[in-house]
C-alpha cells in the first residue's frame, strides 16, 4: 500500500490542521467554512432540535450527513456547498447545543450506503403511519431503500391531525384557473397519499396543488399529502394527518423508537431498508479500547495491544516536550485501509494522518508508527491549549522538531532557529497564543 509512511507523511501532514470543511452561506455572515460535523450540528439545531432521544438524534445526524454528502456541490456555481434554508437543510449555527454537537461528532463521518454506494436519503416530520415511497412523490428519486414502510411508532405518539381551509378564489389564483368550486381526491398513491384530484374545473395533480398552494399560502398550511378534501360554499376544506412529504426517516417515529430503546442503526434500518450505516462502503465496525488517557478506535486487523501503549507513550512525551498538558485525552482512530480513511475524512489517500481537535485519524500504519503518533500528539496538545488557531508553519515545525521528523524541513528549520534564539518554552508559548 505505502512505500514508507514518511514519504506519505511528507505530503500528508501539511494538511494536518485542516478539517474536512464545507462552505455554507449564512444570511448574516455570508459564506463561512465549517467542519462537516459542525455543519451537521447546525442542521440538527434547525431540523431536529426538539428530539430528546440520543439514539434518534444520532440517526438524524447520520441522515443529515448522508443528505449533505449526496447534495454537496448543488451551489458550486455560487461558490459554496449549502445554503442555510430548507432548500438544502435548515441550518441554525446560533442554536447549537452540546447535546446536538455530541450527536454529530459521535457519528463522525458515518453515512448510509446501499450496495456499496452512497445512499440518497430524505426525512420527514411525521409520516402518518406509513412512509411514502420516494417514487410516489418524485418519480426520478425512486430507490429500493426509499420504499413505503409501515410505522406504528409515530402514530403511538398521536396522529398529528391538521385541517386547512383555502378560499375558492385563492385556490383558483394559486392554480392559475379562472375559477374552481369543488374538489375531491380521485386517486391515491400506494401509501394512501393524495395523487390525483378531481375538480369542477377538471383533474388536478396533487403535487402541483401542493407546490402552488405552498408557495402562495406558506408550507405549513397543507402539512402533508395524507388528506381528504371537501368543498363548502366558500372554500376547500382539507383534513389530514402527519407532516412533510413522508419519504424516508420519520422524525416523530424515530424519536419514539429511540425512547423504546432502539439504537441508531436499528432506527435507520427501519426507514431505509437494505442500507448500512458506516464510514465507508465496507461498513467497517469499530472496536474501541481505552488506555489510561487515550481512547483507541480500531478496525480490520490492527492490534490494540500494539497501538495503545505507543499512543499513550506518544501523548506523555508530547506533553513532556511541550510542557503543556492535554486537558482531555485524545481519540485515535485507525482506519483499515486508505480507501476507508479517504471516505471517512474526505482527505486524499496520500495523507497519512490528520488531527482534528483531539481526534487523530490515521491510515493503518506499519512503519514509523511511533514517530507519526508523536507528531500527531504534538498537534493534539497544541490544539487543546491554543487560544487561537496556531499558525500552520509553527505547528508543523514544532511537531516535526519535537518528533524528530523531516516531513516539513523548511518549517522545522525555521522553528529550530527560533528555539535557539528564544528557548523552547517561549516558542511553545507563542504557538498557543496564536501569534504569527
Ligand atoms: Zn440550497
Ligand atoms: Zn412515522
Amino acid at each position: 500500500m505505502v512505500a514508507t509512511i514518511r514519504t506519505l507523511a511528507l505530503m500528508a501532514l501539511a494538511l494536518t490542521a485542516a478539517a474536512q470543511t464545507v462552505r455554507v452561506r449564512l444570511a448574516k455572515e455570508g459564506v463561512v467554512s465549517a467542519a462537516m460535523e459542525e455543519y451537521v450540528a447546525w442542521v440538527l439545531a434547525g431540523e431536529a432540535g426538539g428530539m430528546k432521544s440520543a439514539e434518534a438524534l444520532k440517526a438524524m445526524a447520520i441522515t443529515v450527513r448522508s443528505y449533505a454528502r449526496v447534495n454537496r456541490g448543488r451551489h458550486a456555481g455560487q461558490g459554496f456547498d449549502y445554503c442555510e434554508t430548507t432548500h438544502c437543510q435548515d441550518a441554525r449555527a446560533g442554536a447549537v447545543t452540546e447535546r446536538l454537537r455530541a450527536a454529530a461528532w459521535e457519528t463522525e463521518g458515518v453515512t448510509l450506503w446501499y450496495q456499496g454506494r452512497p445512499a440518497m436519503v430524505f426525512y420527514t416530520g411525521h409520516c402518518g403511519g406509513r412512509t411514502a415511497a420516494a417514487g410516489e412523490i418524485w418519480p426520478n428519486a425512486a430507490r429500493p431503500y426509499l420504499r413505503s414502510v409501515e410505522d406504528t411508532y409515530c402514530v403511538s405518539a398521536g396522529r398529528n391531525m391538521w385541517s386547512a381551509k383555502v378560499a375558492w378564489d385563492e385556490l383558483a389564483a394559486a392554480l392559475g384557473l379562472p375559477e374552481i368550486h369543488g374538489l375531491e381526491v380521485a386517486r391515491r398513491t400506494a401509501s394512501g397519499r393524495a395523487w390525483k384530484l378531481q375538480s369542477d374545473a377538471g383533474p388536478i395533480d396533487a403535487e402541483r396543488l401542493h407546490l402552488r398552494v405552498g408557495r402562495v399560502k406558506g408550507w405549513n398550511l397543507l402539512r402533508s399529502r395524507n388528506y381528504d378534501v371537501r368543498g363548502s360554499e366558500t372554500q376547500a376544506i382539507f383534513e389530514g394527518s402527519g407532516t412533510g412529504h413522508g419519504v424516508g426517516l420519520c422524525q416523530i417515529g424515530a424519536e419514539q423508537r429511540g425512547k423504546a430503546g432502539q439504537k441508531a442503526a436499528e432506527i435507520l434500518a427501519a426507514y431505509f431498508p437494505g442500507t448500512r450505516a458506516g464510514v465507508s462502503a465496507q461498513e467497517i465496525p469499530w472496536r474501541k479500547g481505552s488506555g489510561e488517557r487515550v481512547e483507541l478506535w480500531l478496525s480490520g486487523t490492527a492490534n490494540e495491544q500494539q497501538v495503545l501503549p505507543l499512543a499513550e507513550h506518544a501523548l506523555a512525551l508530547a506533553e513532556q516536550k511541550t510542557g503543556l498538558r492535554a486537558p482531555k485525552g485524545p481519540v485515535v482512530k485507525m482506519y483499515p485501509s486508505v480507501g476507508v480513511f479517504r471516505d471517512a475524512t474526505g482527505e486524499k489517500g496520500t495523507v497519512a494522518a490528520i488531527t482534528r481537535g483531539r481526534v487523530v485519524h490515521m491510515q493503518p500504519v506499519v512503519a514509523g508508527l511511533e514517530q507519526t503518533l508523536l507528531h500527531e500528539m504534538v498537534h493534539v496538545v497544541l490544539a487543546l491549549n491554543a487560544k487561537r488557531p496556531v499558525p500552520l508553519w509553527l505547528e508543523e515545525g514544532l511537531a516535526d522538531q519535537l518528533s524528530g521528523g523531516r516531513t516539513h524541513p523548511a518549517e522545522r528549520a525555521r522553528v529550530e532557529k527560533l528555539i535557539q534564539a528564544q528557548g523552547l518554552a517561549a516558542v511553545v508559548a507563542r504557538a498557543v497564543s496564536g501569534r504569527e
